[in-house]
Order: C-alpha cells, then sequence, then structure tokens
C-alpha cells in the first residue's frame, strides 16, 4: 500500500475548510484571538497636542538667546497636570506649569522641561516665576495632535493573532471589545486497555494515558479548548460510544493508539460507524498509522476526525504536522504552522526510513564556528516511544523522503518546538 505525501494529506485535511464564525470579545479576554475583521482606530490619538515633558509651556520666541548665563524670566501664571482641561494663555513673557501629557494651553507653542529650568524637579509648589536657561523651538517637546494615529486607520489586519501590544493599542484606539473567530473545540479520547488515567494508580500490565495529557495541552497551546472523552477500552462499541459524544461537542474529534495493523486496533471500524475514513497511512516517522475522517455532527455541520497512533512520541508529532494546521485555520489564522524553521548542521547522523519524512527530534546549540548558525544534535533515543528525547528537544530534524540517512555534517530545516510564531 502505498503511503501519502505529507502535504497531500494536509491539502486534503484542509480542503474547504473555512475559519469559524466571529464573536465579541473583551480586551481583557483576547490576547492570542485572532481578529476576524480589520480593527480600525475609533479616535485620533494623541486627541489634541499635549505636552511630552515635565516643564512649562512657553512662546519660544520669548526664550530666544536663553542660557544659563543669561536666562530668560518668565511669570509662571497656571498650570496643566494631565487629565485636566487648560484655563490659561500663555501671554508673551509668561509660563504656564505643564506635567506630561497636559493639554498644551492657548497661546503656548514649545514646552521647556523642567530641568532646563531653575524650578526644582519632582513634587514641588508651583513658583511664581521660572528662569529659563536655553532657547527652544516651536513645537519642541509637544505631542502633536494625530501624530500616532488618525480615526479610521487600519491598526489591525483580519487573521492577525492579537498580542500584548495589539490589545494596548486597540483599547487606545478606543475599542472595549474586539471581534474575534470563535475557538476551536477539540474531545480527545484515550484507547487502550492498558491505560489508565493520569495519577492513578497502576495495575500490572497498566501504563498512565499520557497522550490525552499531552493532547490537551497541545490544543491548548494552539489556542483551542478541549473536553476528554475518557478513556475506551479496545472494543470498538467503547471506542463508538465515546467518539459520538465527541462530535456533538466539537469541531475536532481525536482518538490515539488503536488505530495501526494490530488485532485490537479497532479505531477506524469505531470511527466508520459514525463517519467516513478520508485518508489513513502518511509517509512519515513517526506516526505511519495516522487515520483522518469527517463526520457529520448533530447539528449537520461536518466535523474532523483524527485516530492518531498510540506512540507518545508519534501522537505528539502528528499533531503538531497535521491537527495543528487545522486548529490555525479553523481559529482563522492566516499561517498555519506557526513555528518557525531554521537551517542547522548536524553534529550526528540521522536514519530515515526509505521513502518516509523522518522528524527527528533534535536540540539547537548555537554554532561556534558559523555566527547565528545552529548546530542540532539528537535529543535522545528516536524510538517512538521515547518521551525523554521528545521532552530535551528544541524541535523536530526533517529528513526528506529522498533520503535514507543524512550524515554528521550535513544541513537539515529544524522546526522549533520552543516558539510559537503569532
Ligand atoms: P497502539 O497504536 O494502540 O497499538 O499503541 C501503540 C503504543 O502506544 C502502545 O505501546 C500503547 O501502549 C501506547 N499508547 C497507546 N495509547 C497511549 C496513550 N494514550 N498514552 C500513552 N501510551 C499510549
Ligand atoms: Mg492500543
Amino acid at each position: 500500500m502505498t503511503l501519502l505525501r505529507v502535504e497531500e494529506a494536509r491539502d486534503r485535511m484542509l480542503k474547504g475548510v473555512e475559519p469559524l464564525g466571529a464573536e465579541r470579545v473583551a480586551l481583557s479576554a483576547a490576547l492570542g484571538r485572532v481578529l476576524a475583521e480589520p480593527l480600525l482606530a475609533l479616535l485620533t490619538l494623541p486627541p489634541w497636542d499635549n505636552s511630552a515633558m515635565d516643564g512649562f509651556a512657553v512662546r519660544a520666541a520669548d526664550v530666544v538667546g536663553a542660557s544659563n548665563e543669561a536666562p530668560v524670566r518668565l511669570r509662571v501664571i497656571g498650570e496643566v497636570a494631565a487629565g485636566h482641561v487648560p484655563t490659561t494663555t500663555v501671554e508673551p513673557g509668561t509660563a504656564v506649569r505643564i506635567l506630561t501629557g497636559g493639554m498644551l494651553p492657548p497661546g503656548a507653542d514649545a514646552v521647556v522641561p523642567v530641568e532646563d529650568t531653575d524650578a526644582s524637579p519632582g513634587v514641588a509648589e508651583r513658583p511664581a516665576g521660572v528662569q529659563i536657561c536655553i532657547p527652544t523651538e516651536v513645537g519642541a517637546h509637544i505631542r502633536v495632535v494625530g501624530s500616532d494615529l488618525r480615526k479610521g486607520d487600519r491598526l489591525l489586519e483580519p487573521g492577525e493573532a492579537l498580542r500584548p501590544a495589539s490589545l494596548a493599542v486597540a483599547a487606545a484606539a478606543g475599542h472595549g471589545d474586539v471581534p474575534v473567530h470563535r475557538r476551536p473545540r477539540v474531545a480527545i479520547l484515550g484507547t487502550g486497555d492498558e491505560l489508565v488515567p493520569a495519577g492513578a494508580p497502576m495495575g500490572p500490565a497498566q501504563i498512565h494515558d499520557s497522550n490525552s495529557v499531552g493532547l490537551a495541552a497541545q490544543v491548548a497551546e494552539a489556542g483551542a479548548e478541549s473536553v476528554s472523552l475518557g478513556i475506551a477500552g479496545d472494543r470498538v462499541d467503547d471506542v463508538a460510544r465515546r467518539l459520538r459524544t465527541g462530535f456533538a461537542e466539537a469541531e475536532i474529534v481525536i482518538a490515539s493508539g488503536g488505530v495501526s495493523v494490530g488485532a485490537h486496533d479497532v479505531v477506524r471500524d469505531a470511527f466508520e460507524q459514525i463517519g467516513r475514513i478520508e485518508l489513513w497511512r502518511i509517509a512519515v516517522q513517526p506516526g505511519k498509522p495516522l487515520a483522518y475522517g469527517l463526520a457529520t455532527r448533530p447539528d449537520g455541520g461536518m466535523a474532523h476526525f483524527f485516530g492518531l497512533p498510540g506512540n507518545p512520541v508519534s501522537s505528539f508529532v502528528t499533531f503538531e504536522l497535521f491537527v495543528r494546521p487545522l486548529l490555525r485555520r479553523l481559529a482563522g489564522h492566516t499561517e498555519l504552522i506557526g513555528r518557525p524553521t531554521v537551517r542547522a548542521r548536524l553534529t550526528d547522523r540521522l536514519a530515515s526510513p526509505p521513502g518516509r519524512r523522518t522528524f527527528a527530534r533534535v536540540t539547537l546549540a548555537a554554532d561556534p564556528d558559523v555566527p547565528g548558525g545552529w548546530l542540532a544534535s539528537l535529543a535522545g533515543g528516536q524510538g517512538s516511544h521515547v518521551l525523554s528525547a521528545l521532552v530535551a528537544a528544541d524541535g523536530l530534524a526533517i529528513v526528506p523522503e529522498e533520503f535514507d540517512e543524512l550524515p554528521a555534517g550535513a544541513d537539515v530545516d529544524v522546526i522549533r518546538l520552543d516558539q510559537d510564531c503569532p
């Protein structure tokens, strides 16, 4: 049986998939959410000319030629703090004390910082007069109306994940909430007679269900929500019953384990009672037995099914390669991988099964011989069960299909797992 290429499998999973609908979310809850519409400035910023410094609002013409030796004395006739409207006009020979963010009073055309005067910095009574010790220019230390944003400016584009700076600019520009795509929901099932939940006491021949824990965290890291369908034994009816619950609640249902060619691998049979397998077996290492299908939800919408391989590293890697891009598409991201890739030189030989693309668990270190370059080394054993190498890894080094091995010294692409692109 021929195996599907990675790209073909991914294209088939993503075909026709549109981002989920939009909802409005308060800025305080919108970090990481993906904008569904362009975000426009609702107001101009700064909304009025204001001071960039603590100091004195003056007429620049009054202080021409001022210096330490020949300071110019001005009468201080008022004060404007941030949040207060000026009540005095700066006439020739006068100044108004102004605080950072204070609205520029009429008549003034420059601000002289307090440090360039004889006035005391910090908390102090307003002086009756001030000596200005430097000349200034019209506009000095004034933040001009509209110098940051203009009402109607496009601030953020649809498909952008909201970062702290995006939320701050949205708030400054007048928004209290933002239109974002709904977060995808993912239901997660562990399958296998050997499994007990994480933390539960283990009987003979049992292991903990680590895949469900890891997958739920991968879902959360990708910005989606997950629900647990528990653990099914290796029986078609148990798996099918739990999967059905998942399709009632989620856009994506993931089972791990039971999807290969073993005598107890019942997951595909169970899923076929609910939907249709679209593809099975991909030319990757680890993760070959992955199955993908579509099912109709009780509400009539379509939902995606992933039968991920049971081996813990296979489950992790195939989520990264196939589930994560689909989740990002549903969540409205325009960039679907969401991980940076770096070029690195191997310090170890990498082996790869013929015709399959291998994603080897590697650590990255700066290359002492090449400025800006990286060295990639095996993070540990490359068996699909070796979680210790997965947790040590900074990334996945890619051995293309046409190579059965890459020698030490060869250059490879490494997908960084320790970084997330917005
Ligand atoms: P399977 O594909 O069901 O034959 O599982 C392959 C290997 O992965 C077996 O050693 C299973 O015990 C193990 N495995 C399956 N599911 C899980 C899981 N949820 N957590 C940890 N290991 C698992
Ligand atoms: Mg199993």
